[in-house]
């Protein structure tokens, strides 16, 4: 075990998020070999409407605006990095920590697929949703560190 921890920053972020949500960020940071950071957890609808401006969502019924989302950023040295290779350590983590704790858990690497019950790698996950899309002639907006409660569930 590679012994993170969440931040106060992350700590932050995860108030007014679902419990069941702050159950898996925190056993995934305990599994994970990539330190990670909450980027975001609950946002406001102005928070949301800035974030669709720069074209960093598209919706307005996020689920952050609910408490049943969160991001969860690569961190090093201090600093939150956008970057792949480590985002799929962190989805390896947060999928063993959904398993464990018998939640259902939506991916944005793969935004229509179970991702607590897939079995495929996270980067292969990815490199399909982008295949599914394209072949129907959609873009594909994929979100990796971006987790959520899926609202059949949790509506
Ligand atoms: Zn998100």
């Amino acid at each position: 075990m590679a012994n993170f921890k969440l931040g106060k920053n992350s700590l932050n972020e995860l108030q007014g998020v679902h419990p069941d949500l702050v159950a898996i960020v925190q056993r995934a940071i305990v599994l994970t070999a990539q330190d990670f950071g909450v980027h975001d957890g609950l946002r406001t609808l102005e928070e949301q409407k800035k974030l669709i401006a720069t074209g960093a969502s598209q919706t307005l019924d996020s689920r952050h605006l609910t408490g049943h989302a969160v991001d969860l950023v690569p961190y090093f040295n201090g600093k939150l990095r956008w970057e792949w290779p480590p985002i799929y350590v962190i989805a390896d983590a947060v999928r063993t920590a959904a398993r464990e704790l018998n939640t259902p858990l939506r991916w944005g690497g793969a935004w229509d697929v179970d991702f607590t019950a897939s079995n495929d790698s996270p980067e292969d996950l990815v490199a399909d949703y982008v295949s599914r899309r394209r072949a129907a002639g959609q873009r594909a907006f994929i979100d990796g560190p971006h987790y959520e409660l899926p609202r059949a569930k949790y509506p």
